[in-house]
């Protein structure tokens, strides 16, 4: 395999499989059933970035994202891939709202690519065609929350600060909580979200042409009323629609694929090592590159124990063979 000198990997927060859809006609490896592991977000990008389980990384057990920023100032116990990539020589590079951004995490310094970013202000700007500036390998890691901040949109706020907010057994400072109280903003939440994702056929035009390697995933799904009758961000249940996300590779060059084996989050950092050609056996998960050839490539079930952002223990099982994954809340 002819290993690209250019990858970006876009992570479109809060993007449910189906919103991704309109998009499967500018790539060509699409998988259609791949899922996440949590409903928020920096758990699902430690795993991301890191390609361990939750039981492996040094949040385990902590909830809230105050108290894992508080952990992960220091960095995260494993290397994430940016670290991997530039040992390797990469020009690594990532653009975040929140932590996983910047050399502590092995990435380098945003600042190298003031000019780009000058350029496209406003929101959704990190998902534009980038314009590379270096003749070197560049790896790219932009975590987007254009979709996500459509919880924002208008006059009307559609969260409350709290001082204060109990979730199971844990109790968080400072928090904002996105929920709506009537069906008429959860429905006006529904209207502001599908106009987004429209828009992601627009803004992401560029991506069939481009001559990277360009990868779409995202961190978690949302869902509005599909089984309840109140609605907070991103859920509160590990249904489908919060479960499953895009998966989505521009590959130059490649002949087009639809891949329907179950895959998941921790298989997407040793994915994009294999397509850098950087080789490591430190993760749990494994490069889906064979399985794009159509090889087999999980061997046995998987469990692992995460914690639930209602600050219960649900325990994920994933069985290739029976190509099942699952969400089970312990009692
Ligand atoms: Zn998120």
């Amino acid at each position: 395999m002819k290993i690209p000198n250019k990858i970006v990997f876009i992570v479109v927060d809060d993007l449910r499989h189906d919103a991704a859809r309109i998009l499967w006609p500018y790539f060509n490896i699409i998988f259609t059933q791949h899922h996440t592991s949590n409903n928020w977000t920096l758990p699902v990008m430690a795993r991301i970035l890191t390609g361990q389980l939750d039981t492996g990384l040094n949040y385990y057990k902590k909830m809230f994202s105050e108290e894992i920023a508080e952990v992960l100032k220091g960095g995260l116990k494993v290397p994430t891939i940016g670290k991997f990539l530039k040992d390797d020589g990469w020009i690594t590079y990532s653009k975040n709202e929140g932590v996983f951004v910047g050399p502590v995490f092995g990435f380098g310094n945003p600042k190298e690519w003031d000019i780009w970013d000058s350029e496209h202000k406003g929101n959704g700007r990190n998902l534009y065609e980038p314009i590379f500036t270096h003749k070197k390998k560049e790896f790219r890691f932009y975590h987007d929350g254009y979709i996500h901040n459509y919880l924002e949109e208008g006059s009307k706020k559609t969260y409350k600060e709290m001082k204060t907010v109990s979730f199971g057994n844990t109790v968080a400072k400072n928090v904002r909580v996105y929920y709506a109280e009537t069906l008429a903003e959860m429905e006006k939440w529904e209207t502001d979200y599908w106009a987004r994702a429209a828009t992601l056929w627009s803004i992401l035009d560029w991506v069939p042409k481009s001559d990277a390697l360009v990868v779409l995933t995202s961190d978690h799904g949302e869902i509005f009323h599909e089984y309840y009758n109140d609605h907070t961000h991103a859920g509160s249940h590990m249904v489908d629609e919060i479960a499953r996300v895009p998966l989505l590779i521009h590959w130059p060059g490649h002949e087009r694929r639809r891949v329907s084996q179950f895959t998941r989050d921790i298989d997407v950092a040793p994915t994009l090592l294999d397509f850098a050609g950087v080789k490591q056996n430190h993760m749990d998960g494994v490069s889906l590159l064979p399985l794009i050839e159509g090889k087999k490539i999980y061997k046995s079930t998987l469990t692992d124990q995460y914690v639930h952002r209602s600050g219960e223990l649900w325990k994920y099982f994933f069985s290739p063979t029976e190509k099942k994954l699952s969400f089970i809340k312990k009692l």
